[in-house]
């Protein structure tokens, strides 16, 4: 695979939008939206989502992902953020 950075992805992706055959706007606004994500990613906007789920120990949750203790189950783990869908943990061993 062709290594190029968010940025540059950005304006490849912009350079298309000249070619004739990219004036429906179906495809512009795929080009848009798609070249928006590259400039966020290349601004650092973006960052990849940790799946992880709580592991019940003495009635305590611990984060799967970063270890944390936690009081009650949530959403996301208070301490590293991530998503406690427990899907696909990152870290599942
Ligand atoms: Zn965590």
């Amino acid at each position: 695979m062709n290594e190029m950075s968010p940025q540059e992805c950005a304006e490849q992706l912009e350079m298309l939008l000249d070619w004739p055959t990219l004036k429906n706007p179906i495809y512009t606004d795929a080009v848009h939206y798609s070249a928006a994500l590259c400039h966020k990613l290349a601004a650092g906007e973006l960052v990849e989502v940790v799946h992880a789920h709580w592991n019940i120990v003495n009635k305590q949750y611990f984060c799967t992902a970063c270890g944390d203790e936690n009081e009650e189950s949530t959403e996301f783990c208070p301490c590293c953020g991530a998503d406690m869908d427990g899907k696909d943990d990152n870290n599942a061993k």
